[in-house]
C-alpha cells in the first residue's frame, strides 16, 4: 500500500529526535540572525540577552518577541526592506507581500532555499489531503505578490501534479476549465469556493456532478475549519474540503490529514511553534493561547518568536494518522486582532459564522458592531437564499436572532437583506464592520 505520508521520517520522528533537531536548527538560525540581520542585532542587544546562551527549545524564552508592526516600522524606517534582511541583496530570489488592510504591505523576501522549504512543506500538506502526482491541480488564487498563488502552484508541481495555471483567469474562465479538463484538485480561499459554486449554480452548472474535483483545500482564512462552511464546500463541489492555515512570513505551517480527526498538524521540523497565554507562559496540552513561531529554516529573513495574533488550542489527544508532529484543535480558533468586546464579553467572528453557517437558508451574511441607543449591538444581515417564501425568511430570522444571542451571550439585531444584496468576495472576504472603532471616510 502507498504511504499516507510524503516524509515518514520527519511525520513521525519521536519526540526526542525532534527536539534534538529542533534545538540544533534554533541554535543555527540564532546565530545566522545575530551575526547577519542588524535588526535582530539591535534587538538582543535592547532586550540584554546574550544570543549565545541559546542552546535549548527552553532559552528560547528568554529572546524578545517580534511583531508584524515592528517589521512594518523597520520597513517604513529604511525602505524598502528594513535591515532584517540577513543575507546579500543578489541571493535573494523571491519576493511577496503581506495583504495589508492598512498602510503598506509588508514585504517579505526568500532565497532559493528559502522559497524550496516553503513550497517543500506545502507540498507535504498537500500529500497528507491525498492529493498524488496523478492529479491535476488547479490553484485559483489572484496572481500577484500575494504568496497563496505561487506557494500553492510549485507545491503541486514539486509533487508531480499538472498544474493548471488559473492566476489571471476569470471566475468564468476558471469554470470552463474545470468543464474541459480533468481538473481533480482545487485550491483558493473559503469564501471564493463558495462563490464559485453560487455563480456556477447560477449558470446551471453543479460543480459536483459536472466536474472531477475530488479534493479542495483552503488558505487565507479559516473557512474550511469551521464545520458548516466545510460542509457547504464539500456539498457544493462533491469533494473533501482542507484547511491550510499559513502566513506569508512563517510558512503554510498546518494542515489537516485524511484522517480528518478534526487535528491540524504543525510542520514543527520547518517552524517551532509556541503557545503561550496572555502573560507569556506556554500552555499545556488542551490549554489555548496565541500561537508564537521561530522560523527555522529560512535564512532571508529569519523570524524569531513572531507572534501571529492567532489563537490556537494544543491538541491533547493523538492523530490516528499516526503522525507525531505536533497538533492543534481545529486550525485557527480566532484572531487577537478580530476579537471584539460587546458590553464586557468577548466576541470571535468565527463564532458567528459556525452559527449562521449552519443554516441552508443563508447564502451569504455581514456582521456590523455598533453603539445603538448609546449600547454596544451587534447587528447581523443575512443574505436569504431566494428559494425562501416571505414566511421562512421571518422564521429563519427569529431562530438566528435566539441562535446567535445564545451562542454568543451578547444580544444581537438580526436583519433580513434582500437576495443577492450583500457583497460576494472573490479573495478574502471583509464580512465584519466595526463601526464604534472605524472612523467614516
Ligand atoms: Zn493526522
Amino acid at each position: 500500500m502507498a504511504s499516507r505520508y510524503l516524509e515518514p521520517r520527519i511525520e513521525r520522528r519521536s519526540r526526542a529526535e525532534m527536539t534534538r533537531w529542533q534545538a540544533q536548527r534554533l541554535r543555527e538560525q540564532v546565530r545566522h540572525a545575530t551575526a547577519h540581520s542588524p535588526f535582530y542585532r539591535r534587538k538582543f542587544k535592547a532586550a540584554g540577552v546574550d544570543p549565545a546562551k541559546v542552546r535549548t527549545l527552553d532559552d528560547l524564552g528568554r529572546l524578545p518577541f517580534t511583531t508584524k508592526d515592528e517589521l512594518k516600522e523597520n520597513q517604513a524606517a529604511r525602505p524598502p526592506w528594513g535591515d532584517l534582511l540577513a543575507v546579500p541583496f543578489e541571493e535573494v530570489l523571491r519576493i511577496h507581500m503581506t495583504s495589508a488592510t492598512t498602510g503598506r504591505p509588508l514585504a517579505f523576501l526568500d532565497t532559493r532555499e528559502d522559497w524550496y522549504g516553503f513550497y517543500h512543506s506545502y507540498a507535504r500538506s498537500l500529500y497528507a489531503y491525498g492529493v498524488r502526482r496523478s492529479d491535476m491541480v488547479m490553484a485559483a488564487f489572484s496572481y500577484g505578490p500575494w504568496i497563496g498563488y505561487w506557494s500553492g502552484f510549485y507545491a503541486a508541481q514539486d509533487l508531480g501534479c499538472l498544474v493548471f495555471p488559473a492566476g489571471g483567469l476569470s471566475t468564468d474562465q476558471r469554470i470552463d476549465a474545470l468543464l474541459t479538463y480533468p481538473i481533480t484538485v482545487l485550491g483558493c480561499t473559503p469564501s471564493y469556493a463558495l462563490f464559485l459554486a453560487e455563480h456556477a449554480a447560477r449558470k446551471g452548472i453543479d460543480l459536483a456532478k459536472d466536474t472531477k474535483i475530488r479534493i479542495t483545500w483552503h488558505t487565507g482564512e479559516p473557512g474550511a475549519s469551521i464545520p458548516a462552511t466545510r460542509a457547504r464546500i464539500e456539498t457544493a463541489f462533491g469533494a473533501r474540503a482542507y484547511d491550510l492555515p499559513g502566513l506569508t512570513e512563517i510558512a503554510a505551517w498546518g494542515f489537516e490529514c485524511d484522517a480528518r480527526a478534526g487535528l491540524v498538524h504543525v510542520h514543527e521540523d520547518y517552524c517551532y511553534p509556541e503557545v503561550l497565554d496572555d502573560e507569556g507562559r506556554p500552555v499545556g496540552p488542551g490549554g489555548r493561547g496565541e500561537l508564537v513561531f521561530t522560523s527555522l529554516y529560512r535564512k532571508a529573513m529569519p523570524l524569531i518568536r513572531y507572534r501571529t495574533r492567532d489563537v490556537v488550542q494544543v491538541a491533547d489527544r493523538k492523530c490516528p494518522c499516526g503522525r507525531t508532529l505536533i497538533a492543534v484543535e481545529g486550525g485557527v480558533l480566532g484572531r487577537l486582532d478580530d476579537m471584539k468586546k460587546v458590553r464586557g464579553i468577548i466576541v470571535y467572528p468565527r463564532r458567528i459564522e459556525e452559527l449562521v453557517r449552519v443554516h441552508a437558508g443563508v447564502d451569504e451574511f455581514q456582521v456590523v458592531f455598533r453603539r445603538l441607543e448609546g449600547l454596544d449591538d451587534v447587528l447581523v444581515r443575512i443574505d436569504p437564499s431566494p428559494l425562501l417564501a416571505a414566511a421562512e425568511r421571518d422564521g429563519l430570522r427569529q431562530l438566528l436572532d435566539e441562535e446567535l444571542r445564545t451562542g454568543l451571550g451578547v444580544r444581537v439585531t438580526v436583519e433580513m437583506a434582500e437576495p443577492g444584496s450583500l457583497p460576494r468576495w472573490d479573495h478574502k472576504a471583509r464580512r465584519v464592520k466595526d463601526e464604534r472603532t472605524e472612523v467614516p471616510f
